[in-house]
């Protein structure tokens, strides 16, 4: 019989949660680090190439605003990645590029955020491997990520996916993280591993908290959640002939079937599109389209024409980005470097709790 104690539906090896909990509290934030300047948000993204409507309503505006009040820390996480694609990573290099360039082309600063590759910094690695000592694995085959996808992903690297998003977050001792909802227990298991390494072996992780922001539903042309998978999306390198061709082809209200027929806005994924590109699209489009005096086919030019007013600076900056690519990647080097700073002091400060800093230098004392 396994030793592990059970508390609060987590497995925890050899641990009593009270105590864990307790003790967490009193352990408060990290002890050797200096206050940032600004508080720390960490945020990644899977390398899926170039980026869409979705992607830019959802998470990138947002960050472009958090960047202001915020040290923010961009990591494309090649690594989460591998856990679907290691057969196939020759696109790799191309899906970060491209997805780096649509963060530039979005408004991300170079200069206030660093935007980095997860894998160029081996410490994601390493203190993954460390957390996966405090995790027990019927916690993580507990976990819902894991029971959707386990037929098609049982891999060591899938069900410890969760750890790395955790060491992930906490390498950085982020105090916030942008999250959807939804997402919530994104955040759980990294304060949980927080809290227990605090308690095992002293102060040393700050308790990371959930950023919730308010993201606004972006269907794709099947009506389903807009996805670069789903391949119902409209990316922002489509030029706008293109844009104005996918959103042709673009669900409407089944009911309205020709100009004339009363629809319903709020079940058609143009309007909601039109919510966002469209000045007062409750007063414009929702009336006509309930009478039936707007048809669907002009409804859906007027977005076009909107979205592509909307687009036109990205699509403009990205059009420079691809000429020169070496500052693309120098840009995420200079990330890199910058989070390899911080990563590098987190991980000294590890392996000094746990005891496994062997050979560390010792400074000298002064005379
Ligand atoms: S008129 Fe516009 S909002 Fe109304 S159903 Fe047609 S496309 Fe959708």
């Amino acid at each position: 019989m396994s030793d592990n104690k059970k508390t609060a539906g987590v497995d925890v090896p050899g641990g009593d949660k009270q105590e864990i909990q307790q003790k967490a509290e009193e352990a408060a934030v990290c002890d050797t680090e200096k206050p940032a300047r600004k508080p720390v948000i960490l945020s990644g993204m899977q390398p899926t190439g170039a980026l869409h409507i979705g992607n830019l309503e959802g998470a990138l505006k947002n960050w472009v605003r958090l960047q202001e009040e915020y040290e923010f820390y961009a990591c494309i996480v090649d690594l989460h990645s591998l856990t679907a694609i290691y057969e196939d990573t020759k696109p790799l290099k191309s899906l970060i590029f491209q997805m780096a360039t649509d963060f530039l082309a979005a408004g991300m600063d170079p200069e206030r955020s660093a935007m980095f590759v997860q894998s160029e910094v081996k410490e994601h690695a390493e203190l993954h491997l460390l957390f996966s000592m405090l995790i027990t694995v019927p916690t993580l085959m507990r976990l819902p990520t894991y029971q959707e996808k386990k037929d098609k992903l049982d891999s060591y690297g899938f069900l410890g996916y969760p750890v790395l998003q955790a060491a992930d977050i906490c390498l950085y001792n982020a105090d916030r993280v942008p999250v959807g909802k939804d997402q919530e227990k994104h955040i759980w298991l990294a304060k949980d591993m927080a809290q227990r390494f605090n308690a095992l072996y002293g102060k040393t992780f700050k308790e990371p908290e959930a950023l919730f922001t308010e993201i606004p539903l972006i269907k794709g042309s099947d009506n389903r959640k807009m996805s670069k998978s789903y391949d119902n999306h409209i990316p922002l390198e489509f030029t706008e002939k293109q844009t104005e061709k996918r959103l042709k082809q673009f669900y409407t209200d089944p009911k309205k079937v020709r100009k004339g027929d009363p629809g319903r806005p709020e079940q058609c994924p143009i309007f909601l599109l039109h919510r966002i590109y469209t000045a007062n699209a409750e007063e414009e489009i929702a009336p006509p389209c309930k009478t039936g005096e707007l048809g669907c086919v002009d409804c859906k030019m007027r977005l076009s024409k909107n979205l592509n007013v909307a687009l036109a600076p990205v699509r403009e900056k990205r059009e420079e980005l691809l000429a020169k690519p070496d500052y693309v990647w120098d840009v995420l080097a200079e990330g890199r470097d910058r989070a390899r700073a911080r990563a590098g002091r987190t991980m000294e400060k590890v392996r000094r709790k746990m005891k496994i800093d062997y050979r560390a230098t010792k400074k000298k004392k002064k005379k």
